[in-house]
């Protein structure tokens, strides 16, 4: 049960990502396949990515809660080069997306885009929410829906 887990397991089940007691409950969501983003209990804004204290209203009441994952490519980036990640091969450029979430205008995720063409990978495409292994643990990706408005 990955609540259970404690703050040692938990960030060697994620090495190299930079886990902190503000983005812990996020990482704990990822091992249930589950994308957590804080939302204000108080004005019901989200905001990513996580902090303790709502952006809008200052509210210490932030809660984090599963997202859908469903939005829009909003910025894509091509990384030619970069720090090693286990199945990270940049001699295909690796992309990194910028995602507008459906929840709310302007509530963002960053990831990369699994099983596309590069080409295909354009702002504005419509993506869902996926999940592939990365060094044992589940990595939020972005996949294209091929249903864009
Ligand atoms: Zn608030």
């Amino acid at each position: 049960m990955a609540d259970q887990l404690s703050n040692d397991e938990l960030v060697q089940r994620f090495p190299g990502e930079p886990i902190t007691h503000d983005n812990a409950a996020h990482y704990r969501g990822r091992l249930r396949r589950e994308l957590l983003v804080n939302r204000c209990d108080d004005c019901r804004l989200w905001h990513a990515p996580p902090k303790p204290m709502c952006p809008e209203c200052w509210s210490w009441n932030v809660t984090p809660l599963p997202v859908s994952g469903n939005g829009a490519i909003f910025m894509n980036v091509f990384l030619y080069q970069g720090p090693p990640a286990p199945g990270v091969d940049y001699s295909t450029p690796y992309p990194v997306v910028t995602v507008e979430l459906e929840e709310q205008v302007g509530l963002r995720f960053t990831a990369t885009v699994a099983d596309a063409d590069n080409g295909d990978i354009q702002i504005g495409k419509a993506v869902r929410l996926d999940w592939r292994d990365r060094a044992g643990s589940p990595m939020p990706v972005f996949v294209l829906t091929g249903a864009d408005a």
